[in-house]
């Protein structure tokens, strides 16, 4: 998805209480560090309005540049001011136009309050509002920057005021590059929970496989769809035959992803599955292809019967083949590797 970021106003905009404090600087470095976080998950591509520091472009182009690019998400990002220095608290403004987003919006300052108040212990939330105007009869979003981006991809456009600089503790808050990353790191993981993002991998990512009583390393390699030698080398292992229980095997993340199997995961059948256990018989004839259960069945004393290790059981339904009818379960032993894991 793509999304655009309006860091508020220009560099010198804006003095807080704090007079080293600038709404427009540190509201520049909050949607740099937020760029970074949403570009952790995939398929994400975060457009910020202002490219330097000293950039300062109209409203009008702000809200634009969000429906130009295809933008599903606009935030403009502010700190508030008030002729009071009590006067605290996030407050979020939405495009009244933008049917949906009113659900969005209260996720994301929520998020900015528990995030912030933690630091201030003053900040709370006043409110997801809308604001307009009427001319000729018609009514219009009162701020330029929602105005101008309503409109084409454009689902969710937003104003965050993360605080107030006049108030002398939010003022505080937002002067830490910390804070700022926190507060980037939570509105991040709103979106992203609120969009089902996923996560990049990262480079050099692993799972750890903790060895069992009886493991050997090719087993281990082979239920990961990798070979012993490139595990022992990955590990650093000199005998691949000496492996102990307790020992952790790191699995690179190319080779664990999907791979692994364990008890409670949803599994299919591979379409190159020819046999079962015991037997030979195929199968297809015996289960039906649809999800299936590991490891939550058990045998007549009700006892659990997956151990994790080369043979998996499967709960489906059984379909006996002179009546046609199906039976409500099944326990039959396979092969992991004939499995796909699909969760
Ligand atoms: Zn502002």
């Amino acid at each position: 998805m793509k999304i655009t970021l309006d860091p508020g106003h220009g560099r010198l905009s804006n003095r807080g209480v704090d007079p080293t404090y600038y709404e427009g600087t540190r509201m520049f470095l909050l949607a740099g560090f937020l760029k970074e976080e949403l570009e952790k998950y995939e398929d994400v591509t975060v457009n910020v309005t202002r490219k330097t520091l000293d950039d300062d472009p109209s409203l009008e182009k702000r809200g634009r540049m969000a429906r130009d690019l295809g933008s599903e998400l606009f935030i403009s990002l502010h700190s508030n001011a008030a002729g009071s220095e009590k006067a605290c608290g996030v407050s979020l403004y939405r495009s009244v136009k933008l049917e949906g987003s009113e659900k969005l919006a209260h996720l994301l300052a929520d998020g900015a309050v528990s995030v912030i108040n933690e630091k201030t212990g003053v900040t709370y939330k006043r409110g997801v509002k809308t604001r307009t105007y009427d001319e000729n009869g018609k009514t219009y979003d009162y701020y330029g920057v929602i105005r101008n981006s309503v409109g084409g991809s454009v689902k969710y456009s937003y104003i965050i005021e993360h605080g107030f600089h006049t108030n002398e503790r939010e003022c505080a808050f937002l002067q830490s590059d910390e804070n700022l990353k926190s507060l980037a790191k939570k509105h991040a993981e709103t979106i992203a929970e609120y969009f089902s993002l996923k996560k990049r991998k990262e480079e050099g990512e692993y799972t750890e496989y903790t060895v069992r009583t009886g493991d050997t390393l090719s087993e281990i390699a082979k239920r990961y769809g990798t070979d012993y030698r490139s595990l022992a080398k990955y590990n650093g292992i000199q005998d691949p035959d000496r492996i102990y229980t307790g020992q952790i095997v790191k699995i690179p993340s190319e080779q664990s992803d999907g791979k692994m199997i364990r008890k409670g995961d949803t599994v299919r059948l591979k379409d190159s599955a020819k046999t079962y256990y015991p037997g030979g018989k195929s199968f297809k004839s015996w289960v039906r292809e649809y999800d299936f259960i590991v490891g939550k069945t058990v045998d007549s004393k009700g006892r659990e019967v997956f151990k994790g290790g080369e043979k998996c059981v499967l709960l489906g339904e059984k379909i006996n083949r002179k009546t046609k009818k199906t039976a409500p379960s099944i326990n039959t032993w396979c092969s992991i590797e004939n499995l796909d894991k699909i969760n």
